[in-house]
């Protein structure tokens, strides 16, 4: 679907939790054709003659009423500008852009591991998953899990991790995988949230033979190919076995088995 250019009036921007917060906007075009795991490229007011646009995956998309919604967690000068931003402000979005995930096929268990804000990327997979779908939530404390009670409603089976043990297992998200693995037969699993959970994913899922489709969280600029500036490094089927691709178009989402984590 080719991606298009839509400004987007906010219908509400509040926070959840600590510093997240949740975006609802009138995104028609956008709302109707994104698929789970595409992101949007958002052009802040403020920034508009200066500043790059920002990445953020696509939380949930109602086409009935053009809705689109995103998570996200204020870490710089960019999300901190669009949590102070009230309903009517209208922003420029790009999208639906990149490579999502695949919807699992039936007859698998959607199996779904997310750190952090990266469950927002996985939310609309859940919900047009045709079989069951196990969700594990990991988070440094209990105020970085999100969610929870929406993956619920939507039937999953949650399980969550923190480090610190604020909320369910002390432990990382990837404890629980370990978990969910030995109890499903027929696991689909995908990943999204901060590269180093990412990195023991994949780990964890070739040493049992199996695949994932994880959507790397590599910063970008131009969000739709022109720029070069977020390669990443994947095994191909070349004479020389590997290749870069950009990661805003190729990505966000690859198999776990094709990416070179530490080569550059
Ligand atoms: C495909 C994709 C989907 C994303 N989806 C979401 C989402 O759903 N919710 C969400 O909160 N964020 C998401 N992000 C990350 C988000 O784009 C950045 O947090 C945001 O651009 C930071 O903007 P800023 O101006 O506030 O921070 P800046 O002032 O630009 O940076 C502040 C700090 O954040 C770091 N940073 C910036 N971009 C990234 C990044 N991509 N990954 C890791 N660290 C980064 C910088 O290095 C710096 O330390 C996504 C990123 C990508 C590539």
């Amino acid at each position: 679907m080719t991606p298009c250019q839509e400004k987007a009036p906010i219908l509400r921007n509040q926070r959840l939790q600590g510093s997240y917060y949740r975006v609802d906007l009138r995104a028609e075009q956008i709302a109707a054709t994104v698929a789970p795991g595409q992101f949007v490229h958002v052009q802040l007011p403020a920034f508009e003659h200066h500043v790059l646009r920002r990445p953020f995956s696509v939380f949930n998309a109602e086409p009935a009423t053009g809705t689109l919604s995103l998570i996200y967690k204020t870490v710089g000068e960019g999300t901190a500008h669009l949590s102070g931003l009230g309903a009517g402000v209208g922003l420029d979005l790009l999208g639906p852009l990149g490579h999502g995930y695949s919807v699992p096929p039936p007859g698998q268990t959607a199996v779904v591991v997310a750190g952090g804000y990266g469950c927002a990327a996985t939310y609309l997979l859940v919900r047009r998953s045709p079989g069951p779908c196990i969700v594990l939530l990991g988070g440094r404390t209990a105020e970085d899990l999100l969610l929870v009670d929406e993956f619920t409603a939507l039937g999953a089976d949650v399980r969550l991790a923190t480090d610190d043990g604020s909320r369910g297992h002390r432990g990382v998200v990837t404890d629980l995988l370990e978990a969910a693995l030995e109890q499903t037969a027929n696991p689909f699993v995908v990943a999204c949230g901060p590269n180093p959970m990412l990195k023991a994913v994949c780990r964890l899922v070739d040493r049992r033979g199996l695949d994932a489709e994880v959507s790397l969280d590599h910063a970008m600029c131009c969000g739709v190919g022109a720029c070069f500036a977020c390669v990443v490094k994947l095994t191909a089927d070349n004479a020389d076995g590997w290749e870069y691709v950009r990661t805003c178009k190729s990505g966000p989402v690859f198999p776990a088995r094709l990416v070179r984590w530490d080569e550059g």
